[in-house]
């Protein structure tokens, strides 16, 4: 039984849905397409069941650890590390590491979620933390976020040329590829990310400054909501509806 309120449509995927988005749908040449934009080798990782409480009964233990995968010939050996986990989250690092697994610099992000969004309806964050659905969520939260995705976007236009968004499964994020990003320090990346929300935007500060450096992989099944992680057009942002769009919904959701 989901734990949390999530627009009509979305739920949690069970272990067989799963495996089986895994195993038929999940496209090793999408995320190859998605890596030529990173530098380097990248490290994945899985989370198994810490929001959602879903997991393979023989990793109780870890269902709420973060699991690193940085141990891998090719994608599908990726993929059927996956296949063993069959996590409700898989990510990719942020860092960018040299060969000697030093760390040279880190791709900037900023992550836009619904509940960082106050909803005429269900109110503030810490209000939806007070009924315990400091995860849930409404069309219409999702929709606002939508909104300001599409302005921040617009706002980071003037400082830089190379980003995509990517719907994660709840909300947004906006990914820079410009190479003076990647080369930012901590401290500049505080700056940034106070900046951005002083002007507004609902955005957690924790990805944009560093110390989060996992992001949702994308063309990956998000568990909580039944949805793929996709990247969209800035200029299709404004009709994209995650709820209906068929990219974003598993085959299991789509009979
Ligand atoms: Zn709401």
């Amino acid at each position: 039984m989901a734990k949390y309120r999530l627009p009509r449509g979305m739920r949690y995927s069970t272990l067989a849905e799963r495996k089986q988005f895994y195993t038929e749908e999940f496209s090793l040449e999408k995320v190859a397409k998605w890596l030529e934009l990173l530098r380097g080798k990248v490290k994945f990782a899985v989370i198994m069941g810490r929001h959602t409480k879903i997991y393979p009964e023989k990793y109780r233990k870890d269902a709420g650890t973060t699991i690193i995968i940085d141990e891998y010939k090719g994608l599908d050996e990726v993929r059927d590390q996956i296949i063993e986990f069959l996590p409700e989250a898989a990510y990719y690092d942020r860092n960018v590491y040299d060969e000697n697994d030093r760390k040279t610099g880190q791709e900037l992000a900023f992550d836009l979620d619904p509940e960082n969004i106050t909803c005429p309806i269900h109110g503030s964050l810490a209000d939806k933390m007070e009924r315990h659905q400091g995860l849930g969520f409404c069309k219409l939260e999702l929709e606002m976020v939508k909104e300001q995705t599409i302005r921040l976007y617009e706002h980071l236009e003037a400082q830089f040329s190379s980003m995509k968004i990517v719907y994660s499964g709840r909300g947004f994020h906006i990914h820079v590829f410009d190479p003076e990003a990647y080369a930012l320090s901590t401290k500049k990346r505080r700056q940034i990310a106070q900046r951005v929300k002083a002007k507004g935007f609902r955005i957690d500060e924790w990805v944009t400054a560093g110390s989060m450096r996992l992001i949702r992989l994308p063309y990956s099944l998000h568990g909580l909501v039944s949805r793929v992680v996709v990247p969209v057009e800035k200029g299709e942002l404004e009709r994209f509806d995650p709820i209906h769009d068929k990219r974003c919904i598993p085959k299991f959701l789509s009979k």
